[in-house]
């Protein structure tokens, strides 16, 4: 019996003229769960505190502790 997968409700369309709520997700590059393997903890606060990667450079929320990325 063939019998029909049921339907998801579509998504909702975005807001006329606005998207709104898109652009968020820019900010967040999420692999898998995992970080990237760039990522290192925080040398003052230990293992556990992971220091954000930014362009040229590590910081760690914690503490404000940063590192410039060697090139
Ligand atoms: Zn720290």
């Amino acid at each position: 019996m063939a019998e029909k997968a049921p339907v998801k409700s579509a998504p909702k369309p975005a807001a006329k003229g606005k998207n709104a709520g898109y652009k968020v997700y820019k900010h967040y590059t999420v692999k898998g769960g995992g970080f990237d393997r760039t990522n290192r903890f925080c040398p003052k606060c230990g293992p556990g505190v992971m220091m954000a990667k930014h362009k040229d450079r590590q910081t760690c929320g914690n503490c404000h502790y940063t590192e410039m990325s060697k090139q």
